[in-house]
């Protein structure tokens, strides 16, 4: 694609302010609006110096701020809810360089790595999100603590506890947003060029709904993911609700996960499977690749559930994994080879279910990428799988195979990642591996130091 194709579009469309949208440190997507007549063919080659770096967290010191966006042409799309206005995805620059903090910039150099090895990773990641009513989840905590211990009614949005985990494939009127749902399809398709292909109610009682696409490469896979989550939020709030893709809500009810869905291929073949492998017709090479995941997981952790309410998430008994344990279709484990057609050269992958959506896309794709890819370079032995349901096991047996588990925190999985990141190397900048550890560490700070709802209603009678 040339720069004159977009500025021809633009023009054809009456485009007449450009929103162009980046993505920080920590994942949050976020834009400046220039007008269409700053984004000459010059603006395409050399980036627009509209960014002060040290406004965006973690990005810049107030000496060293000022920073240059190139639009990425590709990324193009017409906002279908502002009349006139576009947006396009940046790469961040200072002068002339990449800036090394810009996450996109780990997920490109990811990509042209493997291409100069005559590789390809294909990932695909399955998003879940709540839509919520606002008065109910915004303000009234004390109500969620006290309507959890409800365990009848339906399925309304504002009414969110009345059947913990039944939402499962529901149909309307259960499920109310159908019609909401497909101006998001719609919208993603038509404007945003995303094949959207499933939509489905999720486990959650409380209005929790799952959206899949294609994949593709780390890169354009993560702005698709920003798209998506970008999209859901504007439409849901459009119609005066809040899509929230923050991954536990609820207290007693499923979390929201990001599923990666993983391979790997080199010249239109897929290293991940081998016809002759009975247990899931699975290769030596997604083996190690496995044991990468599992050798660094505890690492990967602080990246791909990267918030404080990620551990949260991550407990026995919602279908959110616990354990770094490989398997086939078990939904215990934290990398399961989905079974729906064993002998499949194109599906044959990986699900690596850590991952939630509050996760930096450009940082998780490219990290589960890297620690597989590390597994591979090692041939790191990812065990025996385990089939059966690990929530239940004893826990003295989970010791004798020695089953790791995943963090229990924020803070214990950055102090994983603080001393287990030299896979991240090949790719990610020390600056950046840095700045993300100590954001987040502030993070975990701040959020430790309020007492919560919960925590007064415990202990303020003792
Ligand atoms: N919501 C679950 C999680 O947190 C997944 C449920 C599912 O996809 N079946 O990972
Ligand atoms: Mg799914
Ligand atoms: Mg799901
Ligand atoms: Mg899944």
């Amino acid at each position: 694609m040339m720069s004159e194709d977009v500025i021809e579009k633009m023009d054809k469309l009456k485009v007449k302010w450009v929103n162009l949208q980046f993505t920080d440190v920590v994942g949050i997507l976020r834009q400046v609006t220039v007008s269409r007549r700053l984004l000459t063919h010059e603006a395409f080659e050399n980036g627009l110096g509209k960014l002060d770096g040290s406004s965006v967290k973690g990005f810049t010191g107030i000496e060293e701020s000022d920073l240059n966006l190139k639009p990425i042409k590709e990324t193009f799309a017409v906002i279908p809810w502002l009349d006139g206005v576009g947006r396009m995805i940046c790469a961040v620059y200072r002068g002339d360089a990449r800036f090394p903090k810009d996450p996109r910039y780990a997920a490109e150099a990811l990509d042209s790595m493997l291409k100069s090895n005559d590789l390809k990773a294909f990932v695909s990641p399955e998003l879940e999100f709540f839509i919520f009513d606002k008065v109910t989840v915004a303000i009234d905590t004390w109500k969620q603590i006290v309507e959890i211990s409800s365990s009848e009614g339906h399925w309304i949005s504002s009414a969110p506890f009345n059947a913990l985990k039944e939402g499962y494939y529901v149909t309307y009127p259960n499920d109310k947003f159908e019609k909401l749902k497909k101006s998001i399809g719609e919208t993603l398709e038509n404007f945003f060029g995303i094949a959207v292909e499933v939509f489905h109610h999720e486990v959650a009682g409380a209005s929790q709904h799952e959206i899949n696409f294609r994949g593709g490469d780390v890169t354009s896979t993560a702005d698709a993911v920003q798209t998506v989550k970008y999209v859901v939020k504007a439409i849901a709030s459009k119609e005066g609700y809040i899509a929230t893709f923050m991954p536990k809500p609820l207290y007693g009810d499923n979390g929201s996960g990001m599923h990666v869905h993983v391979s790997i291929w080199r010249n239109g073949e897929n290293l991940f499977y081998d016809p002759s492998d009975e247990y899931a017709g699975l290769s030596q090479y997604a083996r190690y690749f496995i044991g990468g995941l599992i050798e660094h997981g505890r690492a990967l952790s602080a990246i791909v559930s990267p918030t404080v309410n990620s551990y949260k998430r991550l407990v026995p008994g919602y279908e959110a994994p616990v354990y770094l344990v490989w398997s086939k279709a078990n939904r215990s484990a934290a990398i399961r080879v989905p079974a729906y057609h064993k002998f499949n050269n194109n599906s044959k992958r990986i699900e690596y279910r850590p991952p939630d959506p509050t996760a930096n896309p450009y940082l998780a794709l490219s990290a589960i990428v890297l620690a597989g890819l590390d597994g591979v370079k090692k041939k790191i032995d990812p065990g025996d799988p385990v089939d059966e349901n690990v929530y239940k096991m004893d826990p003295r047996r989970r010791k004798e195979l020695g089953i790791k588990e995943l963090p229990r925190s924020l803070d214990e999985a950055l102090d994983e990642l603080e001393t287990d990141n030299e896979w991240l190397k090949p790719i990610y900048s020390n600056e950046l591996i840095e700045t993300y550890i100590e954001l987040k560490r502030e993070e975990v700070r701040k959020l430790q130091s309020y007492p919560s709802p919960v925590e007064i209603f415990t202990y303020i009678n003792y």
